[in-house]
């Protein structure tokens, strides 16, 4: 019998070094053979890329279209970051690998790489660990709620209750509700988490309550000004504060949430770090902790030893883990590159240009749409639709102007919610035409009611009834 495999090198793959595919064919029991022909379409090749080269001019992309959306942005997807995810060095590594004995030499450069981008994130946001499990944003908040969780029980008490401003992303309380946490909301002032509700709610159930999830700034864009007031009540009540770091872009390099008090932190790699959101992955969502939670964490951790040896190390008191290997380790390493790529002063930039873009988008929007809070905002901030008109409306008007929706309807405290967040890496030009667009939308949309209605009309597809889309999939599409 002919040898079609060599034994495969570890990390590399198996691959073909020889053999006769009449003979190995011949190798097939008679009675598991074909006895026809394999029918099977014959396109040429220039058709074939024509197709999907025409298919893929269908599709929105962040390299093709603006993407104004705001909380979930599209925000910078270096090219140089993608390149060193797909180093073959990286990418044939099997991930068994790094606890095969023998093996450890293989594994040094992945190991180190993970522990460097545990030790910027540190630096970066002030915590004293950091777990690089998670998968998602979402992930991050369960793996975070939970250690909140493990961190009372240690302790020997039960405490049932999750704090969850009315501003806050959705997963905030469908992590904390997974968790097993009750989720009790508190009320925003002004657009800010109101510290005389906190207080108010710590007083009558300050026993039950576990933590409170803040994002800061929050969902409108705002900075949450009374947080050393919130802090200092949660302090008195021995509840933890948990940091929702989603979007860290208005704060790199200016304010680490270690020092403002919060004792845990998701971040998305996915949003802040060099990968885009969206596209349905992969994500991830590491966990930072203060020390007291440290042995909590998700093990296996990787540590360094005397020698400058990476190896891997159970934590005994750990929740366990939650998610397989190290998590998304390409996406980690995008976030490693371009860390290391833009350096201390580079994420500094990186804050004061998407406060700045975002600011200036708001000052400018402000003669076309409603911008109901604050004279300031973040690195995003919320409109609303002019009276009469609807957010969805003008967003599927954007899309006949190629540019992608922003983020509507949240958070659900805005009425008609447009929220944007232009990125540090837009330009003026690109803002601008963002402006006039929206501009000439609702001005049409006053001089012509079919107008807005009708949108978008230059797309394959219109308006999809999204929830039959979603429930009743239907992967094929006639195209004639
Ligand atoms: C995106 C986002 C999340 C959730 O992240 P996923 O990766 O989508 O699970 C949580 N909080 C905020 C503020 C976000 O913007």
């Amino acid at each position: 019998m002919n040898t079609i495999f060599e034994d495969s090198v570890p990390g590399r793959g198996a691959h073909i070094v020889e053999g006769d595919p009449e003979a190995v064919g011949k190798t097939i029991p008679e009675s598991l053979r074909r006895s026809a022909p394999a029918d099977l379409p014959q396109c040429s090749e220039l058709d074939v890329v024509r197709h999907f080269t025409r298919l893929s001019r269908r599709n929105f992309s962040v390299d093709a279209n603006f993407y104004p959306l705001g909380s979930c942005t599209m925000k910078y997807n270096p090219k140089f970051a993608e390149h060193v995810a797909s180093l073959p060095g990286f990418l044939g590594l099997h991930p068994h690998l790094a606890e095969l004995p023998g093996f450890g030499a293989w594994v040094q450069g992945a190991l180190s790489c993970l522990f460097d981008t545990e030790r910027y994130l540190c630096e970066i946001t002030g915590m004293d660990a950091f777990t690089l499990q998670p998968m998602a944003g979402a992930n991050g908040e369960f793996t975070g709620v939970s250690l909140m969780a493990a961190y009372h029980r240690s302790l020997g008490r039960r405490r049932t209750i999750m704090l969850i401003p009315d501003s806050a992303h959705g997963t905030n309380p469908a992590s904390a509700a997974l968790a097993g946490f009750d989720v009790l909301d508190v009320p925003s002032e002004g657009g800010l988490v109101d510290p005389e509700a906190v207080a108010r709610i710590l007083s009558e159930r300050g026993e039950d309550v576990a933590g409170l999830m803040m994002t800061c700034p929050n969902t409108l864009g705002l900075m949450e000004t009374h947080l050393p007031a919130i802090v200092e009540e949660l302090r008195k009540a021995d509840a933890l504060l948990y940091y929702d770091g989603a979007n860290m872009n208005a704060i790199l390099g200016k304010m680490r949430v270690g020092d403002a008090g919060f004792d845990v932190v998701h971040l998305n790699l996915h949003k802040t770090f060099g990968t885009p959101h969206g596209g349905g992955g992969p994500g991830s969502g590491p966990v930072g902790v203060t020390a007291r939670l440290a042995p909590l964490l998700p093990g296996p951790r990787v540590v360094k030893g005397n020698d400058g040896v990476y190896a891997l190390e159970e934590i005994p008191g750990s929740i366990g883990p939650v998610a397989p290997f190290h998590g998304s380790f390409g996406v980690i390493l995008k976030a490693l590159a371009y860390i290391m790529r833009l350096g201390g002063e580079g994420l500094v930039r990186v804050a004061e240009y998407a406060t700045l873009n975002a600011n200036y988008l708001k000052k400018r929007l402000e003669t076309v749409l409603d911008v109901p809070y604050g004279d300031l905002c973040a690195h995003e901030f919320v409109a609303s639709a002019p009276e009469g008109l609807h957010a969805l409306d003008i967003a599927k008007a954007l899309l006949d102007r190629g540019i992608h929706a922003p983020t509507i309807y949240f958070p659900l405290i805005v009425k008609e919610c447009l929220m944007a967040e232009p990125t540090e890496t837009e330009s003026k030009q690109t803002l601008d035409e963002y402006v006039d667009a929206l501009a000439d939308i609702v001005d049409r949309a006053g001089k012509d009611p079919a107008f807005l209605p009708a949108a978008p009309t230059t797309l394959p597809v219109s308006r999809p009834d999204e929830t039959t889309a979603a429930r009743h999939l239907r992967l094929t599409l006639d195209m004639a």
